[in-house]
């Protein structure tokens, strides 16, 4: 088995190769590593291997790591980042304890986390979740809706606006893959052109680092190449 250190190394190098052959610089992409599903040992041994930032899908399950890990890696800093859909009655456990959330698709959430989020805490970093493919059942903003939701949320004082964030319906095609992220830079340059100070395209996972780091990634999000293969209760 290989160790998640191992892991995190192999795909560390997978973004600095990607960034290098699409002209960018390496330090200009971060990795998100999404530690759903699996325990706050796991968590541990990845803090331990130098990565900071963990990304989670589903509230209580956040919240219990969130715990565990201030018992197991005390006085170290890490910065937890909601991605997964956002139910209103969670706006609140999500507002008190993340540092980021990536999947904001609607303006009562938005308003939502901007009044839950403590005084004491610096503004909750919000990306908007675009649904690039189009389809009725995915989450996500609408592509014609994203500049008008983004202008009304980078209005509200207890959020800062960062970015998009989008998943792309899975394809093994690396020209539709690119397609799609090509497609989310494209909503992410409009932003910039209304004049909003966005700095993050969160896009790209195990299957697709590349063609989203090609098209302008940030952020990529990152589960099964660093942790293994998910095992859901
Ligand atoms: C689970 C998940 C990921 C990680 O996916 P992998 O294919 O395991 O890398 C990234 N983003 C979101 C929104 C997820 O739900």
């Amino acid at each position: 088995m290989t160790r998640i250190s191992d892991s995190l190394q192999a795909v560390n190098n997978r973004i600095k190769t990607a960034s290098i052959a699409a002209g960018r610089d390496p330090a200009a992409v971060s990795l998100l590593a999404v530690s759903k599903t699996f325990g706050p040992e796991s968590v541990l041994e990845a803090v331990r291997a130098g990565q900071h930032d963990f990304g989670e899908n589903y509230v209580q399950e956040a919240l219990d790591k969130i715990d565990a890990l201030k018992k197991l890696a005390p006085g170290v800093v890490l910065r937890w980042h909601f991605i997964g859909p956002i139910q209103s009655n969670k706006t609140k456990s999500i507002a008190e304890h993340f540092d980021w959330v990536h999947s904001v698709d609607r303006e009562k959430v938005a308003l939502r986390l901007s009044d839950q989020r403590p005084d004491h805490l610096p503004p909750l970093n919000i990306c908007l979740q675009v649904n690039i493919s189009g389809e009725a059942s995915k989450s996500g903003v609408l592509s014609e809706e994203v500049t008008p939701l983004a202008l009304s949320i980078a209005k509200l004082p207890k959020l800062r606006l960062r970015g998009l964030m989008a998943v792309p319906a899975p394809t093994d095609d690396p020209q539709a893959q690119r397609a799609a992220f090509a497609a989310v830079a494209v909503l992410y340059a409009n932003l910039q052109n209304a004049g909003l100070p966005v700095d993050t395209l969160s896009m790209g996972m195990s299957a697709d680092m590349e063609a989203a780091i090609a098209q302008g990634a940030t952020i990529v999000r990152i589960g099964s190449a660093i942790f293994g293969y998910r095992h859901y209760p």
